[in-house]
């Protein structure tokens, strides 16, 4: 059963609570992005977005209890097991993908989604994907797996985020 824009609503303030509480709780290990010695990333992101998000290295990633909070669509998304994870603008890193840049190139594009749609419209697109498509597929994660992947593939520099807005269709 998809999820009513009703059932969003009320649920939207359950999760947006945890999400700044998970941020909040691990204020003091976040570290600007722009201070772990990635060589590429300047060549793709402005400095301001390189200083403003930010990278907390955890054990264990912290991930919402969506069943829990009623989003019981999302039991797939809940058992994969991933790298890293982004909220607002900050984002989670496992001590495996440390060094991993092409990792934090995906979490920065996923930054720059939540900023260019707020953190409504980027749950609901994201959940939204999710239920149609799957995790992989879903609109926001797919364009951050094709950066990522032209990150990978090509050492031909782009700006990440005009080029995000412009597949947004955001301002
Ligand atoms: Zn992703």
């Amino acid at each position: 059963m998809p999820i009513t824009p009703e059932e969003f609503r009320a649920k939207f303030p359950i999760l947006i609570g945890w999400i700044n509480r998970a941020i909040s709780e691990n204020s003091s290990l976040a570290r600007p992005v722009g201070s772990l010695g990635f060589r590429r990333l300047a060549d793709y992101f402005s400095p301001s977005i390189l200083a403003s998000a930010k990278v907390v290295h955890v054990d264990r990633l912290p991930m919402p209890p969506l069943s829990q909070m009623g989003f019981t669509q999302f039991t797939e998304w809940e058992r994969i097991e991933y790298g890293g994870i982004t909220y607002l603008d900050t984002f989670f890193v496992t001590p495996k993908e440390v060094a991993n840049e092409p990792l934090h190139f995906h979490e920065l594009v996923h930054v720059i989604q939540w900023r260019a749609l707020g953190p409504e419209r980027f749950i609901a697109q994201y959940a939204d994907g999710l239920e149609r498509l799957g995790y992989r597929s879903g609109p926001l994660e797919a364009m951050a797996y094709d950066l990522e992947e032209r990150f990978k593939s090509s050492p031909t520099a782009f700006d990440v985020e005009k080029e995000v807005r412009r597949l947004l269709k955001a301002p």
